[in-house]
């Protein structure tokens, strides 16, 4: 998958270039703006990537050594890497197969006095009860930190995602619907943690007396000038992306809904999904990896999807969980799941080419 960069956002990026501002500047504070009006959300804070956002979600809530936050089992390794980076433990929760979503009811035995923060991961891009969850979260007094990384402009009751928890967190890398090649968004409706985030990014300054104050020991994770000005672009076609993504994914249903050998997503009627991520889990008896295999020789490209994070070399050296026995879902996930394409510049009939070469190996 190539991203779709057109002649205006690359005029866009050029403009800036030859503005000589290149570093967090006008553009940022545009980008923010537009996020957080589209969003409709109080804050957005922009910063250099997706993982940095929700490092920088974590330190500004004040979470650290000798905490515990709740991830999803299955997630790109960013998830629990952050949580691992401020010196807290991630506790593990399985997921729901149909959706690759944590699976709330397990949540609650996961809590435990040390328990501070969930970080619900809205997986490839589709929302994850996320009403229920932050009811949840209250209940037990614990903030929400949403992985919406792949998420932006889905949706959950009609409201969008990234704006119910504690911290929205969002991710402009090259493989997600818009990009500024590395970036990434925080979003909030509380303005303490707002400005609280934007110091931490900056050094620690502090400009509200109107001075230069570094009043505390904050990182380097601003967003260039030119990497605002190019998703500034993209973003005026983030809703016909949407739309369209969602016409590519109607047509894998119509062609692989009742094809016993392959879990397809479930969305309920309250959701919208992004389609970050077109996933599919297919059936035990077929070897995943020569599935994947046939499909490339066939002239298909197909990836894999997320991990199952405590099945990762330094997950496993540090916590030895069995996640065959704690996280099955999110072991078959990973292990018998694939992302089929579904992107932007992709025809609608290359879809169904798709599919029937999938079904044919399938049908062995
Ligand atoms: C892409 C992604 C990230 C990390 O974003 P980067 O901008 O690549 O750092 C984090 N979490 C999830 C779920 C992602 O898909």
């Amino acid at each position: 998958m190539v991203p779709d960069i057109q002649d205006q956002d690359v005029d866009a990026v050029v403009a800036v270039l030859k503005s000589g501002m290149l570093i967090q500047g006008k553009k940022v504070e545009e980008l923010e703006t537009n996020i957080a009006n589209f969003l409709n959300v109080k804050h957005a804070i922009a910063v250099s990537n997706g993982t940095a956002t929700l490092h920088l979600a974590l330190v500004a809530l004040g979470i650290g050594v000798g905490d515990e936050v709740i991830v999803p089992a299955f997630s790109y390794t960013a998830t629990a890497n952050a949580v691992e980076l401020t010196g807290a433990k991630p506790i593990f929760v399985d997921i729901d197969l149909a959706t690759s979503n944590i699976n709330i009811d397990l949540i609650k035995a996961a809590i435990t006095n040390k328990t501070k923060a969930i970080i619900p991961v809205h997986e490839f891009g589709l929302a994850c009860n996320i009403t229920e969850l932050t009811a949840l979260a209250k209940a037990y007094n614990l903030f929400v930190i949403e992985d919406a990384a792949c998420a932006l402009g889905a949706k959950e009751s009609n409201q969008f995602v990234g704006t119910f928890g504690t911290i929205g967190s969002f991710s402009f890398h090259p493989r997600k619907a818009i990009t500024s090649g590395e970036g990434g968004i925080l979003t909030t409706n509380d303005d303490a943690l707002a400005k609280s985030i934007r110091q931490l990014r900056n050094h620690g300054i502090d400009t509200s007396s109107g001075k230069m104050e570094f009043v505390t020991a904050g990182f380097n994770y601003r967003l260039t000038d030119f990497q605002a000005a190019l998703v500034n672009s993209q973003l005026k076609r983030l809703p016909s992306i949407l739309e369209y993504k969602n016409q590519l994914a109607e047509i894998y249903f119509n062609e692989l809904s009742g094809v016993d050998s392959i879990q397809l997503p479930v969305v309920s009627a309250n959701k919208k999904h992004t389609w970050q991520s077109f996933h599919i889990v297919i059936a035990a008896a077929f070897n995943r990896d020569t599935v994947i295999e046939k499909m490339k020789e066939s002239g298909v490209g197909v990836n894999l999807g997320a991990q199952c994070m405590p099945a990762q070399v330094y997950f496993q050296n540090k916590y030895k969980l069995n996640c065959k026995q704690l996280f099955p879902n999110a072991l078959t996930a990973f292990e018998q799941g694939m992302v089929l394409p579904i992107y932007e510049r992709m025809q609608m009939v290359d879809v169904i080419t798709v599919a029937e070469k999938l079904k044919t190996i399938l049908m062995r």
